[in-house]
């Protein structure tokens, strides 16, 4: 018998400690005996039954490898898994908006946006897909520059895929990722009816902070504009998912309560609001490495926004997931495509020919033109021995590929980025606030 690897001990500000096993997502508040038993490994000290609880719950087991080769299995399980395909779509490169630190802008040409031969290539894709898998879910991002500047190519592709999702029991949810700015009563109903379900809307600090950086081409401002928007859609479309994300970074950092405030006094709290740590992992963003917050500090500026978030009322549930792959884009089925119908996993690298892994032919298929793709997706936490040994790994997934390849030119290898520390953070917060 052996103390699980992958148990993490913390404890919060009145010395109240918990016990979190990563693997199993088994959570103990633990009394100061219990403590000095586990640190000094000495599980011979413990009742049968509590060693029996223990072992139920993944923090003493008997084979120290054998939560390492069940997480391998479902770590696969859940990658391969072929029920759901995931699609991000870029629909143009071009934007409404200059915002000054836009990673597409600068190097694309912003007037290319997906044209009907283009879509075409997707929906064949959409349908080769599904006569080789049989996915029972499709999820569809539209994404940009601002998707909706191609309002064009959406209205010609969505009731093409909703046709084909209905008419092969898929259930189809659309998101998007949108300044808001182009919304409209007339395109939202047009696009509702199509499944779209989500709309993601950021604002880059309170007023002043934002209109510094998310301008329209002839320097106009956006926040008023952006409030509007976001008041427009709560009043008229109760249904839809609106998620206010609201990027922080050193700048903006000290006036993000400022933000909240503004929110809740606007009604507009009760919408989704998330946190986006700005990070500079884009290759094209190298520029704003001075206003992004390392790794290490992620963990006190995130329990900070959240103590703000709780302290207007919203409800944060912090206690940690377990993930199988740091994100959906390690996963087999899910892919992003450029405008022209390039293919790439992650849109943090679109546009950069080194992680541009193949094209979508005229018959709906991918040919991988770049064997980096296969560095990609033979990536397996368990085989990676940082990660292997690693306490976080059930609740990482072997960390984000685009911070693996910057670190080591390889996605192959861990990708550290928002766990370590924060883990710790999460489970005080949870504590704290009665969530365990
Ligand atoms: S990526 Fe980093 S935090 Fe995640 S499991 Fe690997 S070593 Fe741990
Ligand atoms: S690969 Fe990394 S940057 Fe890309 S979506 Fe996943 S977590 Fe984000």
């Amino acid at each position: 018998m052996n103390l699980s690897k992958y148990n993490i001990i913390t404890e919060n500000e009145a010395g109240e400690k918990i016990l979190f096993n990563s693997m199993s997502g088994a959570v103990f508040k633990l009394n100061s005996d219990y403590e000095s038993i586990l640190k000094a490994n000495r599980i011979l000290d413990l009742s049968d039954s509590e060693i029996d609880i223990f072992k139920k719950n993944g923090v003493i087991v008997d084979d120290s490898e054998q939560q390492l080769r069940q997480y391998d299995y479902e770590h696969n399980l859940f990658k391969y898994d072929d029920s759901l395909l995931s699609i991000t779509w870029l629909t143009t490169w071009g934007c409404n908006l200059e915002c000054t630190y836009c990673f597409e802008g600068d190097k694309k040409n912003t007037k290319i946006v997906s044209n009907k031969s283009d879509i075409d290539k997707m929906l064949l894709f959409i349908e080769n897909e599904h006569s080789k898998h049989h996915f029972k879910y499709l999820a569809l991002t539209l994404f940009g520059g601002e998707p909706m500047v191609n309002y064009k190519g959406i209205k010609y592709s969505l009731p093409k895929i909703k046709e084909f999702c209905d008419d092969h029991e898929i259930i189809l949810g659309i998101n998007m990722v949108s300044n808001g700015l182009l919304l409209n009563e007339k395109n939202l109903n047009f696009m509702i009816e199509n499944d779209l379900k989500m709309i993601q809307i950021t604002l880059d600090g309170p007023q002043q902070l934002h209109d510094q950086k998310r301008i329209y081409p002839n320097g106009k401002s956006t926040f008023n504009r952006i409030i509007e928007k976001l008041e427009f859609l709560r009043d008229n479309f109760p249904l839809l998912t609106i998620c206010i994300r609201i990027n922080v970074d050193k700048e903006n950092y000290p006036y993000i309560e400022d933000l909240l405030a503004f929110l809740k006094k606007r009604n507009l709290l009760m919408m989704t609001i998330d946190f986006g740590i700005i990070r500079d992992e884009a290759t094209s963003c190298g520029n704003i490495s001075n206003i992004c917050y390392p790794d290490e500090e992620l963990g006190k500026i995130l329990y900070s926004l959240w103590l703000s978030a709780a302290k207007k009322g919203l409800s944060m549930r912090t206690v940690p997931a377990k993930r199988y792959t740091y994100c959906g884009l390690n996963r087999e089925h899910s892919y992003t495509f450029s405008p022209e119908m390039n293919f790439y996993k992650c849109w943090e690298h679109l546009g950069d020919e080194e992680h541009n892994f193949g094209i979508l032919n005229e018959r709906g298929e991918i040919e991988i033109t770049n064997p980096n793709y296969y560095d990609w997706m033979s990536k397996n936490p368990t085989a990676i021995y940082e990660c292997a040994e690693c306490k976080y790994l059930g609740s990482c997934g072997g960390g984000c590929s685009v911070n693996s390849y910057n670190q080591s030119g390889t996605y192959n290898s861990a990708g550290c980025y928002q766990v370590k520390g924060v883990i710790e953070k999460q489970l005080v917060f949870s504590l704290n606030n009665n969530q365990i």
